[in-house]
């Protein structure tokens, strides 16, 4: 018997941090132009959850940026915010699996630990402090998952822009938060019970990401989600190597700027980063000739 693979339903999720531009834009156009390829939904979702990062405003820009840019989403916009008793659920489901435990670190705590432990990389990885139990007189701050034992560590998937990407959970993450110490639900934690709630069978995103898709395809697996597929985008850098954002200098989008400009300051460098040759003159054109182009270079890279 064979299983029909589910309809292709992909998103785009972003942070209200900032106004849409270059970086992020590639992002959107990557995953709407995948969900037009494979005939899917293509759903927008705002990942609204850290409270003290967001701007208010920004969504409703974010938005505006994306209709004008021609970027029409399926059904309504969702907002994390609106979600969290999904996210309580979540928790409830791994607390009665013993998967999670209550952390009383300190980021200060965990990095002198990784001086000690003489770690070189900047990524902190948790030394397992609290795993069985917290110290007398420690208050829980966050709550950690437990990182899978030997000889289950590494988690590897297939990335269809990167080909197969394996990492040790434990030895590069270590157990990670997830509901945080100001009382916020993670990102790790939302992103995964929303993919799963929304039916997301495809993830499209910035390779920033690569690095927490391991963690989520863990956490799919403990919750009973299926595994949606991925590909991830390469990152939009500034001059100094940084991953563009608008605190590494990048051009807020213009939502009232003439088509001309659209054009050729947003939809064109997107595409051709994305290595699209893409000629257009109106919005209709750019994506009548973007749509085939994706389909064109998803060949060429499986070739
Ligand atoms: N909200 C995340 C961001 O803006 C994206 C999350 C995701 O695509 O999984 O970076």
């Amino acid at each position: 018997m064979t299983s029909a693979r589910p309809p292709y339903i992909g998103r785009f999720a972003p942070s209200p941090t900032g106004p849409l531009h270059l970086g992020s834009l590639v992002a959107a156009m990557a995953s709407y132009l995948d969900a037009k390829v494979h005939h899917g939904q293509w759903l927008v979702r705002i990942e609204d959850l850290d409270r003290d990062r967001n701007v208010a405003g920004v969504d409703q820009h974010i938005l505006a940026s994306l209709q004008r840019c021609g970027m029409q989403w399926d059904g309504e916009v969702t907002r994390q915010t609106l979600r969290t008793d999904l996210y309580q659920a979540a928790l409830a489901q791994l607390e009665a699996a013993g998967a999670v435990y209550p952390c009383a670190c300190s980021r200060k705590e965990i990095q002198d630990s990784q001086i000690r432990l003489g770690h070189a990389s900047s990524a902190l990885v948790y030394p397992g402090t609290c795993r069985n139990g917290l110290a007398a007189g420690k208050t829980a701050r966050a709550v950690r998952l437990r990182t899978p034992q030997a000889p289950h560590r590494v988690l590897c998937f297939e990335d269809r822009w990167h080909g197969r990407v394996c990492q040790d959970l434990t030895a590069e993450v270590g157990d990670f938060v997830v509901r945080r110490a100001d009382g916020f639900w993670a990102y790790q934690l939302a992103v995964v019970v929303d993919d799963g709630a929304q039916g997301v069978t495809d993830i499209v995103r910035g390779a920033d990401l690569l690095d927490s898709t391991p963690r989520q395809i863990y956490l799919q697996a403990l919750l009973g989600l299926p595994q949606p597929r991925y590909l991830h985008v390469p990152v939009v850098a500034n001059a100094d190597g940084e991953k563009l954002s608008k605190q590494t200098g990048a051009q807020a989008f213009d939502n009232g700027a003439p088509v001309a400009q659209l054009l050729e300051s947003a939809l064109l460098p997107a595409a051709r980063f994305l290595g699209l040759d893409v000629q257009a003159d109106s919005v209709e054109q750019f994506w009548r000739g973007a749509v085939p182009a994706w389909a064109r270079l998803l060949e060429m890279r499986r070739a």
